[in-house]
């Protein structure tokens, strides 16, 4: 396929009508001329609106458990002899949990996703992780949870279930044919075994990949496909953030255009599954954040596992000033943001300048 405007709706056309993109069709999005961004974002954006409307999905974080993890995945500065300056703290407790939940629900989250380090849970971290998730649930009937705790062993899966999770992520990250040049500690068939297991106890699979790890274009075609093959229901799409102190330390791979063509061809290789917008939003899709959220249908509100996001209220700013509403939020409400009185017209006060010419400050150039 020669990638144009043209094709890339003609591919909308086709997906829309059944069909489904070809390998090599990803990878000419993928390799789409930067003059044709706005095409292509249009063209993935009929798939998204087909599925979701104007719906944003807003998930949160809490990290439960942080850091001094076993395993070695280079990307992650929790892993084994991380000399990256992050919190490290051991499993909170079930009212510091709730706590951090509910402030995510109360900034406008419907999802919460309970996350630790680590390589896999022991059945007693099960066990902790039930009671957080049911004592959530008493308070918030309608809270959805995804747990995110490591490799799962036999019958983990139908207890995390049982007590109330809805969901499971174990993301692939990356190609099976990648997958050793990352980490070594464990295989690509252990974390496909994991959501397997997640799958088959009727917990909703998530799994997505992490983009700017070295791999090639034709690796993050062989990842999207594979998570395809594994029917995630949400795909987390991280841009890597190459944190000091681990092995992919100063790795700077990506663009912003970049990352929109990755969204891009996740959104026409998975066109009705959730694709979100994960860690490295704001670092590496920059001003172009509002129109990634054109192609993909989710984001993380607020920080992430361990590097602080942007301001929550601009996340809210971000779903509202593009025409979208909050999936699950009564009438899609914004809660607590300020209500526009035209569409259009900022509804802040002005930030009276205190920098620059006639201070002491500096400028802001
Ligand atoms: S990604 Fe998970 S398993 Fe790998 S080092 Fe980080 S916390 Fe540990």
């Amino acid at each position: 396929m020669t990638p144009s405007s043209t094709s890339f709706d003609q591919l909308a056309d086709r997906i829309l009508a059944g069909g489904a993109a070809s390998p090599e069709e990803a990878l000419a999005v993928l390799r789409a001329d930067d003059d044709e961004l706005l095409p292509l974002v249009a063209a993935a954006g009929r798939l998204r609106r087909e599925h979701f409307g104007k719906t944003v999905k807003v998930n949160y974080l809490v990290n439960l458990k942080s850091g001094l993890c076993p395993e070695d995945c280079h990307y992650c500065s929790q892993r084994l002899g991380s000399q990256a300056d992050i919190l490290t703290y051991t499993w909170l407790k079930t009212d510091e949990a709730v706590e951090q939940a509910t402030a995510g629900l109360r900034g406008g989250a419907t999802r919460i996703c309970m996350v630790s380090s680590g390589r896999g849970p022991t059945d007693r971290d099960i066990e902790r992780v039930a009671g957080m998730v049911g004592a959530l649930k008493e308070e918030h009937p309608q809270v959805e949870v995804c747990a995110c705790l490591g490799l799962l062993k036999d019958g983990q899966a139908e207890r995390l279930r049982e007590a109330g999770v809805d969901a499971y992520n174990h993301n692939i990250n990356t190609a099976e044919s990648h997958h050793d040049e990352i980490v070594t500690s464990h295989t690509y068939a252990d974390r496909v075994d994991t959501v397997t297991k997640a799958k088959d106890a009727g917990l909703s699979p998530c799994s997505g990949l992490i983009a700017g790890l070295g791999e090639t274009d034709e690796q993050l075609v062989e990842a999207l496909f594979a998570l395809k093959a594994l029917d995630s229901d949400s795909i987390p799409v991280n841009f890597l953030m190459p944190f000091d102190g681990t092995p992919l330390e100063g790795t700077w791979e990506l663009s912003p255009a970049r990352c929109l063509k990755i969204l891009a061809m996740a959104r026409f290789v998975c066109p009705d599954r959730e694709i979100r917008i994960a860690g490295g939003r704001e670092m590496h899709l920059r001003s172009l954040q509002g129109l990634a959220l054109h192609v993909a249908n989710s984001i993380f509100l607020g920080d992430y596992l361990t590097s602080e996001g942007q301001a929550a209220e601009a996340d809210l700013e971000l779903i509202r000033d593009n025409g979208f509403v909050i999936l699950g939020a009564p009438d899609g409400a914004l809660d607590d943001g300020p209500e526009p009185v035209l569409a259009g017209v900022a509804s802040h006060d002005p930030v009276k300048r205190r920098r620059g010419a006639g201070t002491d400050a500096s400028p802001n150039a």
